[in-house]
């Protein structure tokens, strides 16, 4: 397969962290027989450094042109840095929102994943974290409250104000879609979250939900009230399988589902729109704190990389590889600074790594 595959660096450790996720797709591509053609763009801050602007639309159209989209993050220190003396739409951030809209990425995938190895930085119980846990959160990205009409005003001599939350069928059915193909490539099981007991935009979301379940008879579909949800992900998370649900719900379960898992610089994510396209990228932020040092942990970017043959290529036994790579070094006992063990008996039976020496490891287990 030749694939075109555009990177977004971005500031920080992005640079870092993406190099070594390119590291692991080409040596995948060499052992599996594929092409790959990656090209740079800037965006953030390192594009603010050169254009002005935090994302070009010359940018954007290569973007747009590639298959998919291999980014690190964006931003630097809030309170130092000169690009947050800029307006709000001038700084790094911006261009990420910028590049959401311009592709149309409705679909947000985050999974949560507790590794073995890496079960003590788990918060929950030993009887519940000991079942392991491997989820898919599914969050519809572009409707719901976050984008309807909203307005502060004054009435009988008090503010009041109004959001409105609405999604159309056509909105719900295009994400429930993309949530049974997804449970399709795991264990075919889809939990849709929603609080149809009050809302109407849940009870329709329901209802989409429903229709589409039909053609999909292999996939096994339940519904569950997103305060339930949220109760069931810290109570037995080995129940979930993927989560489907709306924009606000999906926020707020997806970072709940992260942090279960104990370490930031394991998580994933994908955000796709409605052809195989997607971006791909870590759940962490540019860690301005570390960037430089070479001590970043590469692994959400490398496990980004994997999603990406998994979902936008459809390359499963490549992305297989991959995710067995990373799991076959944290057995080894190799750690990056920030999944270390935190007690000295734990810190004496594994190995720290920087940023490189952790990208080289998995590449030679693929
Ligand atoms: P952050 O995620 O960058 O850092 C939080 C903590 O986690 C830091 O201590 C950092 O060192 C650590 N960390 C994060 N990723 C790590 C990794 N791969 N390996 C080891 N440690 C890691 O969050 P923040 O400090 O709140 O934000 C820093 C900048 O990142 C801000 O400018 C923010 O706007 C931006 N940001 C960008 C994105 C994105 O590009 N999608 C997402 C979140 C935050």
């Amino acid at each position: 397969m030749n694939m075109n595959i555009v990177c977004i660096p971005g500031d920080g450790i992005g640079p870092e962290v993406v190099a070594e996720a390119k590291k692991v797709l080409e040596k995948a591509a060499s052992v599996y027989g594929h092409e790959i053609n990656f090209e740079d763009i800037l965006m953030g801050g390192a594009s603010i450094d050169v254009h002005g602007v935090p994302l070009t639309e010359e940018a954007i159209a290569t973007a747009k042109a590639a298959d998919a989209v291999l980014m690190g993050s964006i931003g630097g220190n809030t309170q130092t840095s000169p690009w947050y003396k800029l307006p709000p739409e001038k700084r790094p951030e911006a261009g990420l929102l910028k590049i959401r809209k311009a592709l149309n990425l409705f679909a947000n995938l985050r999974p949560a994943v507790l590794y073995e190895e890496l079960a003590a930085a788990c918060p929950l119980k030993t009887e519940i974290s000991e079942k392991g846990f491997d989820m898919m959160i599914m969050r519809e990205l572009t409707g719901g409250l976050y984008f309807g009409e909203r307005k502060t005003f004054e009435e009988d001599g008090e503010l009041k104000a109004i959001d409105t939350l609405t999604y159309s069928e056509s909105e719900i059915r295009r994400i429930a879609v993309k949530g049974f193909d997804i449970a399709r490539k795991r264990r075919q099981k889809v939990t849709s979250v929603d609080k149809a007991n009050v809302l109407d935009s849940s009870r329709l979301w329901r209802k989409v939900v429903e229709e589409v379940a039909k053609d999909y008879p292999d996939v096994t579909l339940e519904h569950m009230l997103v305060d339930n949800c949220a109760m069931q992900l810290v109570k037995n998370p080995a129940q979930f399988d993927v989560i489907l649900t709306e924009n606000m719900f999906g926020d707020i379960l997806s970072d709940e589902a992260s942090m279960v898992t104990g370490s930031i610089g394991m998580l994933a994510s994908a955000s796709l729109n409605d052809t195989k396209f997607g971006l791909y990228e870590p759940s962490g932020g540019s860690a301005p704190d570390i960037a430089g040092k070479g001590i970043a942990n590469p692994i959400a970017t490398i496990l980004s990389a994997s999603m990406m043959l998994r979902y936008t290529f459809d390359l499963d036994k490549e992305a297989d590889a991959i995710d067995n790579a990373v799991k076959k070094v944290l057995t080894e006992g190799y750690r990056t600074i920030d999944i270390m063990p935190q007690d000295e008996e734990g810190k004496k039976k594994v190995k720290q790594v920087g940023t490189k020496e952790m990208g080289d490891l998995i590449c030679e287990r693929l």
